[in-house]
């Protein structure tokens, strides 16, 4: 970070404006707004600034000097503020600040600021401040507008409202972990509705009873969040996935969940890695499902973050029937799965009116160093099949879907890391994928979609790095 972002408490202090043109009335105004007393130094000033002197709202507020900058006039300033079309002015206020030791701002000059200041979203006592860092005003202002559309202007209200609870909703429930699982599902659920619906009567009613009705014990209950994190590409995450990441108190994830996807965590979460090789064991499973269960007991929010899918070769049933089987409470939340996320990544859909009217998901994972699949049942006409799990195993596959019946030159395609930045495609034919593996090596995750399908991939491939 090159700023570190702070909400500057202006009421106590004086601050100086140096400036009367357009550039000076906008940070005049910002101060303004967040209640500073400022002294305006300007011989001249612009209509503008004519505006916010005459603004009812500020009155008292603003006291117009009509001279020229004097280092005299920094005199028990806490804030200074350059904002002339003059550079050598600017050069000046900014030295005689700098010897005082109080923090100064140069319009429009990054290099000379000790803090600048940000686009801002004002919705009540909710701010927000967007800043690109002094590299493009525009950007920032870009950036905001957006986030006017996101958060709508009965947030304040909202704000309020919570503000006006939160000593009556601190003494009903003790524990710092209590209230925050108590504001967040009131955040997110029917008092904000409410609230945003502009229905603030009926949104104080049910916060009341809410306050009164949830026990306690309620709120330190463990919970366990079974999410998929789909193939890797954040933004293909689900919106409930996000929220319940950033809602966990711990996270346990696997290699198969990508970096991009850990970072939208929620920042204080305990990150606990319970990596998977190729030949993971049962005890390793075993392990797992007691850790989840064990940090459930303790009353935390367990999110067990998974690659994919976690009902799709995720082992995502076993690991919640351990806590069924012990009352805690549970919820799953599906994701992309590598097939559905890797065929439109690679341009290659798995069903197509002419090629394929079914589409089958088999696992290739050797057991004992041999495929326990139904051969037959993969050797059909018009229908697509993706293996999972099917780099270590390839020669095999190969050869056994060949001596059922499959067609030498069926076409076959492998993606690597598919939805990232570091995805390939290869396409090739059933017969002559093992040596393209050797080739190639291609790192796992690396997905293996078998069909006529694949020959789409040279007309619609879409997706490049
Ligand atoms: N639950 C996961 C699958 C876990 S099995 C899901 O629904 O996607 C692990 C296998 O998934 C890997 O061996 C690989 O074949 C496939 N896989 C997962 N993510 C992938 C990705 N980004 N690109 C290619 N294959 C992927």
């Amino acid at each position: 970070m090159e700023y570190l972002p702070v909400f500057l408490n202006v009421r106590q202090g004086r601050s100086l404006v140096v400036g009367g043109g357009d550039v000076a009335s906008r940070k005049l105004a910002l101060l303004a707004r967040a209640g500073a007393r400022v002294t305006l130094l300007a011989p001249e000033i612009g209509n503008s600034t004519r505006k916010i002197l005459a603004n009812p709202d500020y009155a008292g507020q603003i006291h117009w000097l009509p001279c020229r900058f004097d280092p005299a006039y920094l005199h028990a300033q806490t804030l200074v503020i350059a904002a002339t079309n003059d550079v050598n002015v600017n050069a000046v206020v900014y030295q005689a600040a700098k010897q005082r030791r109080i923090p100064v701002n140069v319009a429009d000059d990054p290099a000379h600021c000790d803090f600048i200041l940000g686009s801002v979203l004002e919705r009540g006592s909710v701010l927000v401040s967007v800043t690109s860092g002094g590299q493009s005003p525009v950007l920032s202002r870009q950036l905001r507008a957006r986030l006017e559309t996101l958060i709508p202007p009965a947030y304040g209200q909202l704000g309020q409202l919570v503000g006006h609870y939160r000593n009556k909703v601190k003494q009903r429930f003790t524990e710092t972990s209590q209230r925050r699982r108590f504001w967040e599902s009131v955040l997110q659920g029917p008092v904000a509705d409410h609230m945003l619906a502009g229905r603030t009567r009926l949104a104080e009613d049910t916060l009341n009873r809410l306050i009164s009705e949830t026990r306690p014990s309620e709120l330190s209950q463990g919970e366990v969040y079974l999410v998929g994190a789909g193939p890797g590409d954040p933004d293909l995450l689900t919106f409930k996935a996000l929220r319940l990441m950033q809602q966990a108190d711990v996270v346990f994830y696997d290699r198969l969940v990508s970096q991009e996807v850990l970072a939208l965590v929620r920042k204080e979460a305990e990150l606990i890695y319970v990596g998977k090789q190729r030949s993971w064991h049962f005890k390793r499973q075993e392990e797992i499902n007691l850790l989840l269960l064990e940090h459930a007991q303790q009353g935390k929010r367990v999110l067990r973050l998974k690659g994919g899918d976690p009902f799709i070769f995720g082992r995502g049933g076993e690991e919640i029937a351990t806590l069924a089987a012990e009352n805690i409470p549970f919820q799953v939340v599906p994701g992309v799965t590598a097939a559905s996320g890797c065929a439109s990544y690679a341009g290659i859909p798995l069903t197509h009116r002419d090629y394929a009217q079914s589409c089958v998901f088999v696992t290739g994972q050797l057991k004992a160093g041999e495929l326990d699949l139904n051969w037959s049942s993969l050797v059909q006409p018009r229908q697509t099949v993706v293996v999972y799990m099917g780099l270590a195993g390839l020669p095999e596959l190969s050869a056994q879907l060949q001596h059922h019946g499959m067609a030498a030159d069926m076409p076959a395609a492998l993606v690597q890391q598919g939805t990232t930045e570091n995805q390939r495609v290869w396409v090739s034919t059933i017969a002559d994928l093992p040596d393209l593996a050797i080739r190639e090596k291609p790192i796992a995750p690396t997905l293996l979609i078998i069909g006529e399908v694949v020959q789409l991939h040279q007309q619609l491939a879409w997706f490049s790095v």
